[in-house]
């Protein structure tokens, strides 16, 4: 049997990569797989200070957006991760399985970390093995990831592997990925060379799901470029991130390739080709934006879509816990 596991953090907007690298790809999935589950992963956010009334907020809004962007909350389960303590329970037994020395490979966390070493929190440090609880607490077979998860469900494969070994059982599957064609990576509309991101300090570099179609118009204007009009051709982008990063993200949004936009929007001038990007990202993202507002104006219908999706992840992750307890030779009643 196949499943699937996904999850966002709720740690601010959710802006255009996430939606063009993720969760648009997502909605796609839950058509070819029968057994699809969604978390909004408030646990790992909070491996950075989070206000408690910014996350509690953050965790619908990102609820509300995968089921705007088009999630059957019907079909596939979706919760927040908090609500389900198998992920905490099994990260704890994954801390006891995983090594020092793979953690500190991980380049995340060199990232976010920075200098400041000594000072982030140990759920930081930590943060890969809460994953792995996330995806194995499901026995998931495939895990959709964008590149900048790929060396984590490595390391999911690993504790799987190793905890196997350990208890002598096959207790997990080796989860696969699965990885996305063109427009998986969204960078940052201030620097080509840096991802979108939530955490991004500069609102400029990124077009979130809640902006609206000024705030839209005028992100994209101000988006850094180069002085050159747009190439004649695909390879023309070559060497410059901006420019290939506007194109990379026309493309997704029109699912076209890459080739079909330049052919195009080959030769055009920067203004010209960003008031066709503006016109075709509110296009999309405006349906979605009335959709999430409508969802977040009923609170009490989307906290029980999320209490709902609790009971089932719930029922799924529970025998499996019992299974890895049982294994570990934890006495239970
Ligand atoms: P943070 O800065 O807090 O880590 P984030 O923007 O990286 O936030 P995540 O919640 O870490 O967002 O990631 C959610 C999903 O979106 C993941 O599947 C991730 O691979 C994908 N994703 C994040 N940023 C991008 C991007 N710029 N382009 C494509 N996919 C992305
Ligand atoms: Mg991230």
């Amino acid at each position: 049997m196949k499943r699937i596991f996904s999850g966002v953090q709720p740690t601010g907007n959710l802006h255009l990569g996430n939606y063009l690298g993720a969760i648009r790809n997502w909605v796609r999935l839950q058509d070819d797989y029968e057994d699809c589950i969604f978390c909004v992963v408030d646990l790992h956010a909070i491996t950075v200070w989070q206000d408690p009334a910014a996350l509690t907020k953050a965790t619908r809004e990102v609820a509300a957006a995968f089921i705007a962007a088009g999630i059957n909350p019907e079909k596939a389960v979706l919760f927040n991760q908090s609500q389900v303590p198998a992920h905490a329970q099994l990260a704890w037994v994954f801390n006891c399985v995983a090594r020092m020395g793979w953690l500190n490979r991980m380049t995340q966390f060199k990232e976010k970390a920075g200098k400041n070493r000594e000072n982030v929190s140990v759920g930081l440090y930590a943060y890969p093995n809460l994953m792995a609880a996330d995806i194995l607490a499901y026995k998931a077979t495939h895990v959709p990831v964008g590149e900048d998860q790929k060396q984590h469900l490595e390391l999911t494969r690993d504790i799987a592997i190793k905890f196997n070994n350990d208890f002598g059982k096959e207790v997990f599957p080796i989860t696969e990925p699965l990885i996305f064609g063109e427009g998986t990576r969204v960078m940052s509309l201030r620097d080509g060379t840096k991802k979108m991101s939530k955490s991004d300090p500069s609102d400029y570099s990124r077009i979130t799901l809640v902006d609206d179609a000024d705030a839209i118009a005028q992100k994209i204007r101000k988006a850094k470029t180069d002085p050159e009009p747009l190439p004649e051709t695909v390879e023309g982008l070559e060497g410059r991130p901006e420019a290939a990063n506007l194109i990379n993200i026309y493309a997704a949004l029109s699912d076209r390739t890459r080739a079909e936009v330049m052919g195009e929007m080959g030769g055009k001038a920067f203004s010209e080709f960003k008031t066709l990007l503006t016109d075709l990202a509110v296009s999309v993202l405006a349906p979605m934006t009335t959709r999430m507002n409508e969802l977040l104006a009923d609170q009490a219908e989307l906290d029980a879509i999320l209490r709902r999706g609790a009971e089932r992840a719930n029922e799924i992750a529970s025998p499996i816990l019992d299974e890895v307890y049982d294994a570990v030779g934890f006495l239970r009643p």
